[in-house]
């Protein structure tokens, strides 16, 4: 129970490892408030919770939408009086080679991945502030360490996370709150639903555990990140990647 108590949003929390991060936070006793923009994936997730006994409630918002972010803080806050962790898990890709990438599907990737964590973190820094604590954790991946070929948008939005974090961390460790990145290697989710399997098969090559990840595997470090077992972590960029990279 290293999350008792805590009140956790977790954005994209319908899907993948959003979901799977909820369903670990509520296993070690977190308040768990969900934000995505599929409502019936949501409702769905918020049900399997609280048929748990997990004090789950769901929200429809969209990262881009600064006034619906807005709106929905303002409700935790109102509800619970605070948020102790955030975690910035909506994501989403629009691949293409440089030279085919659309202005629409690079502003896209750009606005979920980067803007909409610049608008979530914004929207909760005052009260984490306040009182004097709280976690911030950011979706970062392998593909902003390394780049990957067709993915110019989405390695520029995951790189730029890392930078988030970095800086938060120095703005924001000296009043108590703690900012990291996870990057995770290639996790077998619904993102990955448009990569070909000769691809995933090179991808579960290229890792040293030669499988891809599982959402609970990215969910459990999430979990560790936000509990008081990494009081001292701040400004990381952690890769779980099964040792793709080696
Ligand atoms: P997923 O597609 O399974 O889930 C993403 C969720 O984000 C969905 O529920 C979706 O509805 C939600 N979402 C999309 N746009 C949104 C918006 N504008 N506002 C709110 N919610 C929105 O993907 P996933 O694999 O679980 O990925 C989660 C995060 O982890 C993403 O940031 C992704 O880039 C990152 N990541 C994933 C992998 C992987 O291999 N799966 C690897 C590295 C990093």
């Amino acid at each position: 129970m290293r999350l008792k108590d805590k009140v956790a949003l977790i954005t994209g929390a319908a899907n993948g490892i959003g979901l799977a991060t909820a369903r670990q936070f509520a296993n070690e006793g977190a308040i768990v408030v969900l934000a995505d923009v599929q409502p019936e994936a949501l409702e769905r997730a918020q049900a399997e919770l609280a048929a748990r006994g997990a004090r789950a409630e769901a929200h429809r918002m969209d990262v881009t939408d600064r006034a619906q972010v807005d709106a929905v803080v303002q409700r935790v806050l109102q509800r619970h009086g605070r948020v102790d962790v955030l975690v910035n898990n909506a994501g989403i890709t629009r691949d293409a080679r440089l030279q085919k990438m659309t202005e629409a599907q690079f502003d896209l990737v750009i606005d979920v991945n980067l803007k909409g964590v610049f608008h979530c973190t914004q929207a909760v820094v005052d009260s984490m502030v306040e009182q004097g604590r709280g976690v911030i954790l950011n979706a970062s991946s392998v593909v902003g360490l390394y780049g990957n070929f067709g993915q110019t948008n989405y390695a520029a939005t995951k790189a730029g996370v890392i930078g988030f974090t970095k800086t938060w961390a120095r703005e924001l460790g000296p009043k108590g709150v703690r900012v990291n990145a996870v990057c995770p290697g290639f996790i077998a989710t619904d993102i990955l639903s448009t990569i070909p399997e000769k691809v995933l098969e090179q991808m579960r090559g290229n890792c040293w555990m030669r499988r891809l990840g599982a959402p609970e595997e990215i969910a459990k470090v999430y979990a560790f990140l936000a509990s008081d077992e990494a009081s001292y972590v701040n400004g990381v960029a952690l890769e779980v990647s099964g040792g793709m990279t080696l």
